[in-house]
C-alpha cells in the first residue's frame, strides 16, 4: 500500500518534471510522516524512502532514535526557539525558519554542538493571517541578516500554499515563491544559496514540480489520512 503509493507519486513527479522540461532527479519526495507510527515509517523506508518530514520536535526526536541512521530528517513545522536544542544536529534541513531570532538560536546551538545547520526560510506567500512565515517583502532583508550567522546556511525557500480543492489555484503561489528565490539569488548574498524550493503537498505536488519545486512534501498521499489533525 505505502510502497504502491510512493511508486505512483514518484511516477507523477517524474511526469510533471518532464512536462516542464526538468529532470526528474531534480525533485526529491519527502515522506511527511507526522502522527504516523514508527512501523509505517519503517514500511516506507523499506520501500526506499530516506527523506522524512515531521512537524513536532518531540516526535521527530522519538522517531530519530528508533529508525536507521541514513534517514534525512526534515523539520517542516513551526519551531519554537526553546526546542532548537533538541533537534540540532539531527535534521538534514529545517524548512520552517521564519525569524532572525530563531536563526540566532540555531546558530547558538550549532556552535554548542559543533555542527552546522542547513535551513530554508518559510514564506507566507499568500499573506494568510493563519499561517506562519515571513512576508514576501521581508524575506530578502531577513536573509541578509541571517547570512551573517556562520553556522547557519540558507539553502532556499519553503511555503505552504493556501488550502485549495483545485491544484491549479496553487500555481500562482508556487510561481511567486520561485520568482522570489530568483530575485534573492540575484543579490548574491554571501552564505545564501537559493537552490532549494520546498513546495507542494498531496493535493498540489505535481503543480509544484511544474513550477520548480525541488522538494515536495507528501503525507496523506503516501500514508493515508491522519487520524487526528496535526498542526
Ligand atoms: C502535513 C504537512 C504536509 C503534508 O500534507 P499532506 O496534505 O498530508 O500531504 C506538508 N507540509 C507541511 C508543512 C505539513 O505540515
Amino acid at each position: 500500500m505505502i510502497s504502491e503509493n510512493m511508486k505512483n507519486i514518484e511516477k507523477n513527479i517524474a511526469a510533471a518534471a518532464v512536462k516542464a522540461g526538468r529532470a526528474p532527479e531534480e525533485v526529491q519526495l519527502i515522506s511527511v510522516s507526522k502522527t504516523m507510527p514508527v512501523e509505517l515509517l519503517r514500511e516506507a523506508y523499506e520501500a526506499g524512502a530516506r527523506d522524512f518530514g515531521e512537524n513536532k520536535v518531540q516526535e521527530l526526536c522519538d522517531k530519530y532514535e528508533q529508525l536507521p541512521e541514513d534517514i534525512r530528517w526534515h523539520m517542516i513545522g513551526h519551531l519554537q526557539t526553546n526546542k532548537v536544542k533538541y533537534i540540532i544536529g539531527k535534521t538534514a534541513l529545517i524548512h520552517s525558519v521564519d525569524s532572525l531570532h530563531l536563526a540566532e538560536e540555531i546558530e547558538k546551538e550549532a556552535v554548542k554542538h559543533h555542527c552546522e545547520a542547513d535551513i530554508l526560510l518559510e514564506v507566507n506567500i499568500a499573506g494568510e493571517e493563519s499561517k506562519y512565515g515571513l512576508k514576501p517583502e521581508d524575506v530578502s532583508a531577513e536573509a541578509e541578516k541571517i547570512s551573517r550567522l556562520p553556522h547557519v546556511h540558507i539553502r532556499g525557500l519553503m511555503t505552504v500554499a493556501p488550502a485549495a480543492e483545485d491544484p491549479e489555484n496553487s500555481r500562482v503561489f508556487f510561481r511567486r515563491l520561485k520568482q522570489l528565490s530568483v530575485d534573492i539569488a540575484a543579490k548574491n548574498i554571501d552564505n545564501v544559496s537559493m537552490n532549494v524550493l520546498s513546495m507542494g503537498m498531496s493535493g498540489d505536488y505535481e503543480t509544484a514540480v511544474e513550477e520548480g519545486a525541488s522538494y515536495v512534501r507528501v503525507g496523506t498521499g503516501i500514508f493515508g489520512h491522519r487520524s487526528y489533525p496535526a498542526k
